[in-house]
């Protein structure tokens, strides 16, 4: 792991000595010495940290780091305030500024690595949630891009894996008036707690007395459902040994004992904020994606997406040597329900269609909406005796069962046609496919309706 990092002090010899530890570390290093070239310098040359003296004449730090996360082109760089360890209260004024974590001097390596390593991690997961983000709107979709305010709203939700009485009622103590905290002694039922229950933020002992809370760790950035959840350790102060490797593993911040109840307040409320931001740009992200290949009415894919990924699938197959078919179908005379019994009737049919059609697929085939009544569903590694008797069990699941779409109609008997054609030679396109499945398709409408219908050729 990589990264360039900004190092801003006014002293010249403290610049040498951070930038000697990082350079050692393989870490990109530049450096300014005022604040005004620091806001320069972050915009010319965009690195993935800022370490930020306080104490600078002029400019102070707190100052560069509010123009600093004011301006939208450097909002997004994690600032890293460093502060006179006899000025607790610069900490609190280094967060309401916006800063994103804080150092005292003299900076510890293992501070400086920590705390470093765990903001690159960071930005590196909130670059490319940004970077998806930013293809969304190339191809015109809005992604709420709400930028960190730096505020916490509600209660934290935490899971705290500790053993000792005298250091749970310190934590607790300390943040059960703003936070909801659970506890737990055991690493395992922390494990399971992690996993089932709802926790944004995984607090561990590191001294556990007889288990090894940095086994939990590696589990909970090993298990996909939990790899998420920033984790705080509490360690020993001689325990770095155990720390580093906790902080290999992915471990997002620590505490050394005793716990201090300011700066536990502080880092928890940094994890948090921090948790849901990316929370909130991942799910806008992914939310505006799937708004602009998903069908709304059905939750099918729409035409839009098959047309982009069909091409795709045809091509795989035709490379490997392998089948795929493609099946059309059409609801057979669908405007006949509207005009019985009204669009919403129409509506709820068309979605219970859906239903039965994803039912009876696999998750690698594409069950997409193509128009009003009218959808493609794509087979891979189905050749054409295989994509019948599909098209087959598909059509009896439609005809065979009335739909239920509410008192106002009672039950509806729906009927489809279905077309099917399946790749023949390798230069063959998905449009040559989709047309001989159109062809079938016209065919099952003209012989009669409610059929299966194979492309002959
Ligand atoms: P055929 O058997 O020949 O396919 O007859 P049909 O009536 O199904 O075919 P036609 O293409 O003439 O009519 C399709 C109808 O589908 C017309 C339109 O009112 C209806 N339709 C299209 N989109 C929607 C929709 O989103 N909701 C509802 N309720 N109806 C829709
Ligand atoms: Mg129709
Ligand atoms: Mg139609």
């Amino acid at each position: 792991m990589t990264a360039r990092i900004l190092v801003v002090d006014d002293i010249h010899a403290n610049v040498k000595l951070l930038e000697a530890k990082l350079t050692a570390e393989y870490f990109d290093v530049i450096t300014a010495t005022s604040g005004s070239e620091a806001l320069e310098m972050a915009l010319r040359v965009r690195p993935d940290i800022i370490l930020l003296d306080v104490m600078m004449p002029k400019m102070d730090g707190f100052e560069v780091c509010v123009r600093l996360k004011a301006d939208p082109e450097t909002a997004h760089i994690p600032v890293i305030m460093i502060t006179a360890l006899d000025q607790p209260s610069d900490r609190v004024r280094g967060l309401e500024a916006g800063a994103d974590d804080f150092l005292t001097k003299p900076v510890s390596d293992v501070a400086l690595f920590a705390r470093v390593k765990s903001l690159v991690r960071l930005k590196m997961v909130t670059d490319e949630i940004r970077s998806r983000a930013r293809t969304g709107e190339k191809m015109g979709l809005h992604v709420e891009d709400t930028a960190d305010g730096g505020s916490l709203d509600g209660r934290g939700r935490i899971l705290l894996v500790e053993d000792r009485e005298s250091a749970i009622a310190r934590i607790t103590g300390a943040l059960g008036d703003i936070h909801d905290i659970a506890v737990v002694s055991q690493p395992e039922q922390g494990l399971i707690d992690a996993a089932e229950k709802d926790h944004e933020l995984v607090i561990i002992s590191l001294s556990l007395k007889d288990s090894d809370g940095l086994r939990l760790c590696s589990q909970l950035r090993s298990l996909d459902r939990v790899r998420k959840i920033p984790i705080v350790v509490i360690v020993e102060p001689d325990d770095t040994a155990r720390l580093l490797r906790g902080l290999e593993m992915g471990v997002n911040d620590y505490l050394m004992r005793p716990v201090e109840p300011n700066e536990l307040k502080a880092r928890v409320r940094t994890q948090l904020r921090r948790k849901r931001y990316t929370d909130r740009l991942r799910e806008s992200v992914e939310h505006s994606m799937e708004m602009a290949v998903i069908d709304p009415l059905t939750g099918l894919y729409n035409r839009r997406y098959m047309e982009g990924h069909v091409g795709t699938l045809v091509e795989h197959a035709a490379m490997r040597g392998k089948s795929i078919s493609i099946l059309v179908f059409d609801i057979d005379y669908f405007k006949a329900v509207n005009d019985t019994h009204g669009h919403d009737v129409g509506d709820e049919v068309l979605k219970e269609f859906a239903h039965r059609l994803k039912a009876h697929i696999r998750g690698i085939d594409m069950a997409c909406r193509v128009g009003g009544e009218e959808f493609v569903l794509v087979l891979p590694d189905t050749d054409m005796a295989l994509a019948y008797t599909i098209g087959e069990r598909l059509r009896q699941a439609i005809a065979n069962v009335p739909f239920d779409a509410g008192a106002a109609s009672g039950p509806l008997s729906v009927t489809m046609s279905v077309g099917i054609a399946s790749l023949q030679a390798a230069h063959e396109g998905p449009e040559d496919i989709l047309k001989r499945a159109d062809a079938a398709l016209y065919r099952a409408k003209n012989d009669g309706r409610n059929r299966v219908v194979a492309d002959a050729a």
